[in-house]
C-alpha cells in the first residue's frame, strides 16, 4: 500500500468514527455512551453490587463480550457502514423527497385551496414544540408499523430475523440488520415523517424546524441518553406511569426473549402507545432473567455469508404464495 492510499484510507476511517462517535445524531455519540456509563454504574452500584465483584465486571461480563454472536454484532455493524458509505440512505431520501414533490404538484392541481400558504411570520416556541411532537409521532408511527409488519409477515421477517439472532445484546446489536431490513426501516419512517411535514407546512404556511438540541430533535435526544441499554444486559425499567408513553429500555430487551410469554411484545421505538393500541405492549416491572435470540422453531444461520444471503432465498420462499405470508408462530 503506498503511503497516499494509507493515508486516504486513514481519513476515511477517522472521518466515519467522527460522524459514529462525535454527530449527536448517532446513538453512539460520546454523550449518549457517557450516559450509558452513568446508568450502568448506578444500577451496578444500586442493585448489582453484591452478585458482580468491581464495576468492570458488571460493565463487560465475559460471557457477552467474548460470545461469537457480540463478534457477528461488530462484522454486521462494519458492513452496513459500506453500505451507508455506497450512498444508499442519500438514495432513499432524494427518492422520498421526489415523491413528496410529485405529491405536492398534484395536490396543488386538485385542490389549490390546501397550497401551503407563505408567510413571513416566525415559528413561536409552541409552533416549534407542536411540530417536535408531530415529527415524532409521525417518524415513531413509521419504525413501529414497519416492525411490526416485519414481524407478522414471513417475507419480511425473513431480513428481520438478522436482528432477532443475536444471543447476547451489546449497544452494537442495534446495529445488527440485514442491510434490506435497515433500508425498509428508513424508508417507511421517513416517507410518513414526510408526509407529517406535508400536511404540517399545508395547515400552518411556512417553514418550520424542531425544538433542538445539539443538532437533535429533542425527544430523540431524551431517547438516546437511555437508548444503548436497549441492547445490553443493564435492566432499566421506566415504572409502570413512564412506561405507558414512552418504552424502557428493559422493554425492548423483552422482545428479544425467546420465552413464549414475551412472543411478538413491544414493537415501540420511542413510544409505547402503538403498542397500546395494537395490543401488544408488555411493561417490564420487575427484572427478568431472559434468554435472548431465536425461537426453537426458527432455522439458524451457519455463518456470516449465510446470514446476509439467506434471508433474498426465505423471502421469496415466502413471498411467492399468499398463504406463507403469515409468519407462524410455532
Ligand atoms: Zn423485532
Ligand atoms: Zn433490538
Amino acid at each position: 500500500m503506498t503511503s497516499e492510499s494509507a493515508s486516504f484510507l486513514a481519513a476515511e476511517v477517522l472521518q466515519t468514527f467522527n460522524k459514529i462517535f462525535m454527530v449527536s445524531s448517532s446513538r453512539h455519540y460520546w454523550f449518549f455512551m457517557l450516559c450509558y456509563l452513568c446508568i450502568a454504574l448506578a444500577v451496578y452500584l444500586h442493585v448489582e453490587k453484591k452478585q458482580y465483584g468491581s464495576f468492570t465486571s458488571y460493565l463487560f461480563p465475559a460471557e457477552i463480550y467474548k460470545h461469537a454472536s457480540a463478534r457477528t454484532d461488530l462484522k454486521i455493524w462494519l458492513m452496513l457502514i459500506l453500505v451507508l458509505k455506497l450512498g444508499i440512505f442519500p438514495f432513499i431520501f432524494s427518492i422520498i423527497s421526489s415523491a413528496m414533490g410529485v405529491l405536492e404538484t398534484v395536490t396543488d392541481f386538485l385542490a389549490p385551496q390546501w397550497q401551503v400558504p407563505r408567510t413571513s411570520k416566525t415559528p413561536t416556541f409552541f409552533d416549534r414544540a407542536l411540530y417536535t411532537i408531530i415529527f415524532t409521532l409521525c417518524t415513531d408511527f413509521g419504525f413501529f408499523i414497519i416492525h411490526y409488519c416485519q414481524h407478522k409477515i414471513s417475507w419480511l421477517w425473513a431480513f428481520h430475523k438478522v436482528h432477532h439472532s443475536a444471543e447476547v445484546l451489546t449497544p452494537f446489536t442495534a446495529n445488527r440488520h440485514h442491510p434490506v431490513d435497515y433500508i425498509m426501516h428508513a424508508t417507511v419512517a421517513f416517507s410518513i415523517q414526510g408526509l407529517g411535514y406535508f400536511a404540517f407546512t399545508r395547515f400552518y404556511g411556512t417553514d418550520i424546524d424542531r425544538l433542538l438540541i445539539i443538532q437533535t430533535s429533542a425527544i430523540h435526544f431524551f431517547y438516546y441518553m437511555s437508548a444503548n441499554c436497549r441492547h445490553s444486559h443493564i435492566w432499566l425499567g421506566f415504572g409502570p406511569r413512564i412506561s405507558c408513553l414512552f418504552i424502557s429500555p428493559a422493554m425492548h430487551q423483552i422482545h428479544h426473549s425467546t420465552a413464549s410469554q414475551h412472543y411478538d411484545k413491544n414493537f415501540g421505538y420511542v413510544l409505547s402507545i402503538w403498542d397500546w393500541i395494537f395490543k401488544t405492549r408488555l411493561i417490564a416491572l420487575e427484572k427478568e432473567s431472559l434468554t435472548v435470540g431465536l425461537r426453537a422453531n426458527e432455522r439458524r444461520y451457519t455463518g456470516f455469508f449465510d446470514m446476509m444471503w439467506r434471508p433474498f432465498a426465505d423471502s421469496l420462499y415466502g413471498f411467492k404464495s399468499i398463504g406463507r405470508w403469515r409468519r407462524r408462530p410455532d
